[in-house]
């Protein structure tokens, strides 16, 4: 298929450009949880019983196997993911970070963030956290409505959320970033509105901010289907984002990526790297990586992940080469998440073709529907278009996009 046999020279004209390889970033995965919350699918078990000390041990090694020749492994960002990696206890933490300090060399002003669930954040964590070089907090709070947590099965109250920030301030982390969620059930507009200004008032540099979707094996997902979930209108959800968009630009946290805010020079490093589709590592159970062009996944459960790596091997259990077609949606699917959205100089850079070659009338398609804007050589989510980013990605499917030519 000629696109396909169009990598190695796509490979020979990016070297021909100088394009520099840019860092890779490292995700490290800590998949327990103290309880588990009414609408979460992600890559979680609960706490008790498991083994916590092997998985940290486990977690250590797994990252050696990919040094090469015992030399440190330099990364653009460090991100501690869940789970809730601030279960780990705080000998937990000093063993992950004395691995991570061996293995890695951080570029300077690199960012090294954790996620906490406020109800952990204690004086000694913060400091351990620190002196380690972790220089961002991100905050799972979700909403400061008390009966808002109960409902959605949050272990933490507004009073700990608000608490966990003055503390984080008051030892001089600057970093902070907390998730909002929207859309829950019985939720309404004056919630939001509370959430939001809490947040603005605490000072908070950057928020993410998720509308509920549901997942198959949540509680969420079976109640709805049992017709006991009251979740909020579609008009009312697109009035709570809509405030949230106004609000955020409003008091100076521009927004940056569908679900994210930032005051100018606090975006998330880390995952501006996902949306640029640089590489990265994913070190832990149910993991990711994207590596020199291949998606690699680990394997989930936890005694899958552990016994690999007890006979010194990666715990890898699938890998795959993309092909310059799947790049080409990535390049669209992820991109267009940032509102800044993709480069057409760019796309004809890293693939050889002009987009209208790979996607004829695609663009203007959807320029022409409102959904997309064109600025220079740039194109980017329309204010409608963000309500409906899933449509727009949609289209950059080369099958689906094949046939609406
Ligand atoms: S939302 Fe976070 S804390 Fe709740 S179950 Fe999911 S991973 Fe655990």
């Amino acid at each position: 298929m000629f696109l396909a046999d169009h990598r190695l020279d796509q490979l020979l004209r990016q070297e021909a450009h100088g394009k520099v390889k840019r860092l890779p970033a490292a995700y490290i995965h800590i998949p327990f949880c103290e309880h588990i919350c009414y609408y979460c699918d992600f890559n979680k078990v609960f706490l008790e019983g498991q083994p916590v000390d092997d998985y940290v041990d486990a977690l250590v090694k797994e990252m050696r196997l990919y040094q090469e020749n015992g030399q440190k492994i330099s990364v653009s960002s460090l991100y501690i993911g869940g789970g809730t990696p601030s279960v780990l206890s705080l000998q937990q933490f000093e063993r992950l970070m004395e691995g991570i300090r061996d293995i890695f060399s951080l570029k300077d002003n690199g960012e090294f963030t954790v996620e906490m669930n406020p109800n952990n954040v204690t004086d000694d964590l913060l400091s351990l956290l620190m002196d380690a070089g972790v220089n961002r907090f991100s905050l799972g709070v979700q909403s400061f409505d008390d009966q808002l947590l109960k409902r959605i099965g949050r272990a933490h109250t507004s009073q700990e959320a608000i608490r966990a920030v003055k503390l984080l301030q008051k030892k001089g982390a600057e970093n902070i970033s907390i998730d909002l969620m929207f859309a829950l059930p019985q939720q309404d507009l004056r919630q939001v509105k509370d959430s939001v200004q809490i947040g603005l008032d605490l000072d908070i540099p950057h928020f993410s901010a998720y509308s509920l979707i549901l997942e198959k094996k949540t509680v969420f997902y079976n109640l709805q289907r049992l017709g006991k979930l009251p979740l909020p209108s579609e008009d009312l959800e697109v009035e709570m984002f809509s405030y949230i968009m106004e609000e955020m630009e409003k008091a100076g946290r521009h927004h940056y990526e569908i679900s994210n805010y930032s005051r100018p020079g606090f975006e998330s490093q880390h995952n501006l790297s996902y949306w640029d589709r640089r590489d990265y590592y994913g070190f832990g159970a149910g993991a990711h990586g994207l590596l020199n062009h291949h998606r690699y996944h680990n394997h989930g459960p936890i005694q899958h992940y552990l016994a690999p790596l007890k006979e010194n091997k990666k715990p890898v259990i699938h890998e795959k080469a993309l092909t310059i077609e799947e790049e080409m949606e990535e390049y669209f699917f992820l991109g267009l998440r940032r509102m800044s959205g993709v480069s057409l100089t760019d796309f004809q850079q890293q693939f050889g073709y002009a987009v209208e070659e790979i996607y004829p009338g695609v663009v203007k398609k959807l320029v022409d529907s409102g959904l997309l804007a064109v600025e220079g050589e740039r194109i980017f989510l329309s204010q409608e278009g963000i309500f409906l980013g899933n449509n727009v990605f949609a289209q950059f499917l080369r099958e689906h996009a094949n046939s609406s030519e």
